[in-house]
């Protein structure tokens, strides 16, 4: 919509696109007007794109009979690349619509500000609850970017979508109640805040760290199979036990995962998580225990629905009549 409006405000002869910059990936055309002939490794766009990441305000530029702009747009905390608004046209640009381009990239920052608001939680800045029932199913199917729902994070996705099974434990801190009664509620916070570094550190890029509220903590990542899944985790638990918190010490986790299916409801993915993550606890905590292993090895059952019995002789008209 943005790329929509500053073209629209440009007028016709004007190409408008959206690119990426990053220490990494380099320079990326993410989204743009219509067909364009705007090229990322073209002059005049490198430098003026990289001018734009230094630089706070508008840069203008004229060069071979290209009339060119560059803004830096403000980005999603989950984004990890600086995004560029940029606009090139062969006839000069009026003066005066430079203020409606920044004017409409402050509205998109603002957007981008209220989203990380209502999907990230408040301290450890991982994603909230709220994200993971409202975005469950697509983080199923599109496994790369770590939810950021921007356009080139979302763009990007289409060309890295992950096939591997995708796997979803929980986290939970261990005799957190007693670091909160020993050390109080802010020592406390400080553990929770470290939880969501040190997850951050532990997992990839593409893989999706949530704060579930308290204590709880979930992830969804991608493995080709159980033992590489768990590996990963097992990676987190051991983290987490040599991190030498401030004044509490030392402090564990407790982990228990599933396998996510496409069918899957994400109370029912969340159950089984949280059997083994129960089972985990009942075992000694500080470990990683996995839902499918535990039923193999018969260390728990498979809970079976409850089925309501139905008297044969029962009246249905008489229970609404
Ligand atoms: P277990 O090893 O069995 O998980 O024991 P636990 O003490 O970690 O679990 P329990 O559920 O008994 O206690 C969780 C505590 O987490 C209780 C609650 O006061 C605290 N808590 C929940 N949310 C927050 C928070 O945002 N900040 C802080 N500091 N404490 C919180
Ligand atoms: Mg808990
Ligand atoms: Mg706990």
């Amino acid at each position: 919509m943005l790329v929509g409006a500053v073209a629209s405000l440009l007028g016709d002869r004007t190409q408008v696109g959206v690119f990426s910059c990053d220490a990494r990936r380099g320079l990326g055309l993410r989204v743009c007007n219509g067909t364009t002939t705007v090229r990322p490794d073209a002059s005049p766009w490198p430098e003026i794109l990289v001018d734009a990441v230094n630089n706070s305000g508008m840069v203008l530029r004229s060069d071979a009979g290209q009339h060119c702009g560059a803004l830096r747009l403000e980005s999603s905390e989950l984004c990890d690349e600086d995004l560029i608004l940029a606009f090139g046209s062969d006839i000069p640009v009026a003066n005066d619509r430079f203020a409606g381009v920044e004017m409409l990239a402050r509205i998109f920052g603002n957007q981008i500000r209220m989203l990380d608001y209502s999907e990230l939680d408040s301290l450890t800045r991982l994603l909230n609850r709220k994200t993971f029932d409202e975005t469950f199913d697509r983080l199923l199917t599109s496994a790369s970017a770590p939810g950021c729902e921007c356009l080139p994070c979302s763009e990007r996705r289409h060309g890295e979508e992950n096939d591997s099974p995708a796997w979803l434990c929980v986290v939970d801190i261990d005799h957190f109640k007693r670091i909160n009664d020993s050390f109080g509620h802010l020592f406390g916070d400080e553990v929770l805040l470290r939880m969501g570094e040190l997850m951050r550190r532990t997992f990839r890029d593409g893989d999706r760290l949530f704060r579930f509220g308290g204590e709880e903590f979930v992830v969804i990542l991608n493995a080709d199979n159980e033992q590489l899944a768990a590996a990963g985790f097992e990676r987190l638990r051991r983290t987490v036990e040599e991190h030498e918190f401030p004044q509490v010490g030392q402090v564990t986790c407790s982990i228990g995962f599933t396998a996510v299916s496409a069918f899957d409801v994400p109370t029912d993915a969340l159950g089984r998580a949280d059997e083994a993550l129960y089972y985990a606890k009942e075992h000694g905590r500080n470990r990683v225990c996995g839902y499918e292993s535990l039923l193999a090895e018969g260390a728990i059952v498979r809970a079976e629905p409850e089925t309501v019995r139905v008297a044969d002789d029962l009246d249905i008209d008489a229970l609404f009549g």
